[in-house]
């Protein structure tokens, strides 16, 4: 059994739940892997029952931001579509979005599931 590691915390843990696989998680836990400055590694990424609640908290937050940055994106790429450029729109929509990741927080494995499973 690999050892597990709370991603809020940041420490050993004897339990938790297992977070959800995600793009922006998988890029960042290889991103810190290449630098080596990865603590998790060859651990099992959770989040521990004390930590729960704030989790559950900052990926709610995190959802609320993306949809309003979607929201923003989308008025800015439709606006600059038709007055500039739809290039120019894009690049800002994808900056827009990006800001998301400041509030980025994995979801959950158990509540993801139903979610991600593949067609
Ligand atoms: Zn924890």
């Amino acid at each position: 059994m690999s050892k597990l590691y709370c991603y809020i915390c940041r420490g050993d843990v004897a339990e938790g739940k297992p977070v959800a696989e995600d793009p922006v998680l998988s890029a960042t836990l290889w991103l810190k892997k290449s630098l080596g400055i990865s603590r998790s590694a060859g651990k099992t990424l959770v989040v521990c029952p004390g930590c729960a609640p704030i989790q559950k908290a900052k990926r709610n937050k995190f959802k609320r931001k993306l949809l309003e940055l979607g929201l923003v994106a989308g008025i800015v790429l439709i606006a600059h579509s038709i007055l500039i450029s739809f290039f120019l729109g894009l690049i800002f929509a994808v900056f827009i979005l990006s800001l998301s990741l400041i509030y980025y927080a994995p979801g959950m494995e158990s509540e993801e599931i139903t979610a991600s499973k593949p067609a």
